[in-house]
């Protein structure tokens, strides 16, 4: 579902991506590990076309993420064929980012509805039926302020989820939790894995990458430099800085 080709990403002098080279198949759980400023949420905004990247290529669904080939050329899509793009790919970041002045239900048809033009009748059904999937059923109509912070996270994966993407990314969804909320998103985003939802996952959290991924990737310095089974990565890693890395959370 997601082929990333030797992935070149740098801001101005700054070489943040040297060559990421990763490919992820449907219905696969990728968690990505490793230390603060080794490109992990820069990757996932590349994949998202949040940023574009100055070599090698990022397919998703078949399609090259931002550009096409046009009689033998590449070029660059226009804003609107990008947003066709992000249509296949939901969002989840570390900040929750719901709108402060809508329910957790009108957030989550805003997208479905304001953006992709579907009908309020039916969005409002499927928005209903995500949040009894992440366990809110009866906090429609509350407001992002009148919910706790793990409560707004799963209306946020329940907004990403509106648009019924292909491929989730979450950039670290937890990390801005209170230590005792962070099992309940870990809970939610397990469920999603176990239905089958194709997602790469950035996060500290090494329970539920020993439980929920079908493969880890160890990034450090721009450069993929591990990457197997949980229990190959997690369990048994080969290379010092992963090691070193994991270390940490013994
Ligand atoms: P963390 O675990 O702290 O979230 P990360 O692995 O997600 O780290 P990135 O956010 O991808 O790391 O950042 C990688 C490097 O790129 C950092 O040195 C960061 O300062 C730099 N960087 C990220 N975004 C930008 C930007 N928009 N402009 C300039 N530099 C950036
Ligand atoms: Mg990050």
């Amino acid at each position: 579902l997601v082929r990333a080709r030797n992935v070149h990403k740098a801001f101005d002098q700054l070489e943040v991506l040297k060559g990421i080279d990763l490919e992820v198949f449907p219905g696969e759980v990728v968690v990505v590990l490793g230390p603060s400023g080794s490109g992990k949420s820069t990757f996932l905004r590349c994949i998202n076309h949040l940023e574009s990247i100055n070599r090698g290529s990022i397919e998703v669904g078949g399609e090259q993420i931002g550009y096409r080939f046009r009689n033998n050329k590449l070029e660059k899509l226009s804003g609107n064929a990008i947003a066709a793009q992000r249509r296949n790919i939901g969002m989840v970041f570390q900040q929750f980012n719901l709108y402060p002045h809508m329910t957790a239900l009108q957030n989550i048809i805003e997208a479905p509805v304001g953006v992709h033009g579907e009908s309020k009748a039916q969005a409002m059904a499927y928005a209903r039926e995500l949040l009894q999937k992440v366990g809110l059923s009866d906090k429609a109509d509350n407001y992002p302020r009148q919910l706790s912070g793990g409560q707004q996270q799963r209306v946020a994966i329940a907004r990403a989820l509106a648009i019924k993407p292909k491929l989730m990314l979450f950039d670290e969804p937890t990390s801005a939790l209170d230590p005792e909320l962070v099992g309940e998103v870990l809970s939610t985003m397990r469920d999603l894995a176990r239905q089958g939802l194709t997602m790469i996952v950035v996060t500290h959290e090494i329970g539920f990458a020993k439980e929920a991924a079908d493969r880890v990737v160890f990034m450090d310095g721009g450069h993929i430099v591990e990457m197997g089974t949980p229990e190959e990565v997690i369990g048994n890693p080969q290379h010092p800085r992963t090691q070193a890395f994991l270390a940490r959370f013994l």
